[in-house]
């Protein structure tokens, strides 16, 4: 089988006959040699019988197929009467190339013995050759033979068959991917570098585009693996019909795909290529079981010969430049510029201590105070902070994302909860007044992990009442799978944990989900203080917002809070909570002990009522 396998097509079917006829000739010679030698092995039994019965009475008549001769001792022969002279009372074999002549042969041996009167009488058992072996079994062995050969025949062609089908199932699988039957990796490389080699013969463009799905993870993880499958294969039908024949996608794992575009005109080309696959994808999406979904991606552009010059260089950088883009807020595309490369390379070093992170307990939670509009905290918000061995303090805007591509948010945001609950049961046994920890879900936690069973077991373990726990989710997150945030929103508010829309304003501008789900708070932006008090279009924005959020008895809190001048604008408005580096900036848990101010805190209401009634 394994032989077959390097033997072309066309040569395979004489090879398998060959094989199979000479295989049989061995076949048809061992067993007529294992015939041959039962027979002989007869035959030398039965030479001792004859010697037997002869050995008291008259010579036998030497008929049949054993084909024996008898002497006895009247023969004069020389050799006849040595042979005899050997003979004793009891029967002896003596191989014929002992004691025969030339003359007697074929014979095997012989047996000698003396008779009753102490005669000497031998009986010299003849061999059977090959050719008479051969002679009395042809019609057999034809047979035999007729039949193995002809089944050897179609067995071969089925046999082959079968190889090639396992071949090429193999080979399939080693450059196709099964889900999408796209060129997985292997080939796409192999095509890449084959179409490098052409545009450096006969000169022109080649442009590698690095595709990749946004936010893929989550629709795999919330909707299920078939769900995400579906989408995949949609995408692929999608991406080809840009495609022309020359052009190779191929998926290279996950929801990235690979387009090398060959025989370009300009370096132009390929960034409206990417301008319209980008269109495409916006398209709504037909699945198979009839449902419609809207997916976009971001797409890295790297063309040849000015973004590099191997195929692993190209694909490298154009996986740069897909990142670029999606920092740029997704959904587009970006062409390479070298200092993605250095970019790239920091992110790389980013994400490898980012892992190590936990272990190396680089986190803490820094707290900021949130507090009513005279600056009188009744809670905190808590915020992650690492401190990196590698690149000192880094911000959680630049490694908040990274967590969250790489999954590590998960580990790292049940660390922020556990430890959050922890230290403000602990402020509370304590003494100090606080009525309220915030701590940020990212979407990713929100939709993946069992949150509210997360939740409540933090609860329990730390000790701290559900109702001294405010969620902070973005508006992103509930919009993601609205279904599954609806129920979890719920759930929570069953357990007594409140929820804050964080950041709200800068999200979706769809509000129905205001009403539709099961919150708590508002925490306007920052961006929307920025221009206060002097800018009357944010004046009115924020205004506007704290009606809509009265309107639907929602509370509301102000974050980014700089200046005494804005503190007043919101308190003439009507605004009862804030947050911001007017009245504290964040800091760490000792810190924030030594800040907080003795005495009972602010008092804070949840629907008219106060909270800790
Ligand atoms: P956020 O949840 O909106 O947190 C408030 C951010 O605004 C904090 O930035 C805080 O330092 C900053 N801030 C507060 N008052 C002012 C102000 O008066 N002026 C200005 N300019 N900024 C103010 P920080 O700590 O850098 O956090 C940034 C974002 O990172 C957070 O925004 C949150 O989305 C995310 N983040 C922080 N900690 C966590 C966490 O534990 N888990 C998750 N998932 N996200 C986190
Ligand atoms: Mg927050
Ligand atoms: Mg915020």
């Amino acid at each position: 089988m394994a032989l077959l396998r390097f033997i072309p097509l066309r040569y395979k079917f004489w090879a398998v006959n060959a094989l199979a006829f000479v295989s049989t000739l061995v076949l048809v010679l061992v067993a007529m040699g294992l015939e041959l030698r039962s027979i002989n092995d007869t035959r030398q039994e039965q030479g001792r019988e004859l010697l037997h019965l002869w050995s008291g009475a008259q010579p036998l008549s030497l008929q049949g197929p054993l084909r024996p001769v008898l002497l006895n001792a009247d023969d004069p022969a020389l050799w006849v009467q040595q042979l005899l002279a050997t003979a004793q009372p009891e029967p002896a074999w003596l191989d014929a190339s002992v004691m025969l002549p030339a003359g007697v042969q074929p014979a095997l041996g012989a047996w000698v013995s003396t008779d009753a009167r102490g005669e000497g009488r031998a009986v010299i058992v003849q061999a059977m050759g090959f050719a008479e072996v051969f002679a009395q079994r042809a019609p057999v062995y034809a047979v035999a033979v007729f039949v193995l050969m002809l089944s050897v025949l179609f067995g071969s062609q089925a046999l082959i068959r079968l190889v090639d089908r396992h071949q090429r199932s193999l080979q399939a699988m080693a450059h196709y991917d099964a889900l999408t039957g796209l060129p997985n990796r292997v080939l796409a490389y192999d095509r890449l570098h084959h179409a490098l080699d052409k545009v450096r013969r006969r000169g022109g463009y080649l442009a590698v585009l690095f595709i990749d799905l946004d936010r893929f993870k989550t629709l795999n993880d919330s909707h299920g693996h078939s769900f995400g499958d579906a989408v995949l294969k949609a995408v692929t039908e999608r991406l080809q019909q840009r495609c022309r024949t020359e052009d190779t996608l191929a998926r290279l794992g996950g929801d990235e795909f690979l387009l090398v575009l060959e025989q370009l005109g300009s370096a132009a080309r390929a960034e409206r290529i990417a301008e319209e696959l980008l269109e495409l994808l916006r398209q709504p999406l037909p699945l198979a079981d009839g449902r419609e979904v809207f997916v976009s991606a971001s797409i890295g552009v790297a063309v040849h010969p000015g973004d590099g010059l191997t195929g692993d260089e190209l694909v490298r950088n154009a996986d740069a430049a897909m990142y670029l883009a999606k920092t740029r807020g997704r959904n587009g595309w970006c062409r390479y510029e070298p200092w993605l490369t250095e970019q790239a390379m920091q992110r790389f070093e980013l994400e490898r201590n980012l892992r190590r992170a936990m272990e190396r307990q680089e986190f803490q939670l820094h707290y900021q105070p949130l507090t009513d509009i005279a600056g009188r905290p009744f809670g905190v918000e808590a915020l992650l902070r690492w401190n990196s061995r590698e690149h000192g303090e880094v911000p959680p805007d630049r490694f908040i994302a990274l967590a969250e591509d790489t999954g590590l948010i998960v580990p790292i945001g049940s660390w922020v909860l556990q430890e959050a609950c922890r230290q403000a049961q602990a402020w509370r046994q304590a003494g100090l007044g606080l009525q309220v920890i915030a701590v940020n879900l990212s979407p990713i936690q929100f939709l993946h992990v069992d949150v509210v069973q997360h939740v409540a077991q933090t609860l329990r373990q730390t000790g701290l009442p559900a109702r001294c726990l405010e969620l902070e989710i973005t508006e992103g997150a509930l919009m993601q799978d609205t279904s599954h945030a609806e129920q979890a929103l719920l759930a929570l508010r069953e357990l007594g944990v409140r929820v804050v829309v964080d950041d709200f304003g800068t999200g979706y501008s769809s509000l129905a989900y205001l009403r539709r789900f099961a919150l708590d708070k508002l925490k306007v932006d920052r961006t929307f203080l920025q221009g206060l008090p002097e800018s009357a279009s944010d004046a009115q924005l924020v205004r506007t917002i704290m009606q809509l959020g009265r309107g639907l008895g929602l509370q509301l809190l102000v974050e980014g809070v700089e200046t005494e001048a804005q503190r007043a604008w919101l308190q003439a408005e009507g605004c009862r909570y804030c947050q911001g580096f007017l009245f504290a900036r964040p800091m760490a848990a000792d810190q924030l002990s030594r800040w907080w101010p003795a005495g009972p805190g602010a008092e804070i209401l949840a629907g008219g009522q106060p909270l800790l009634a």
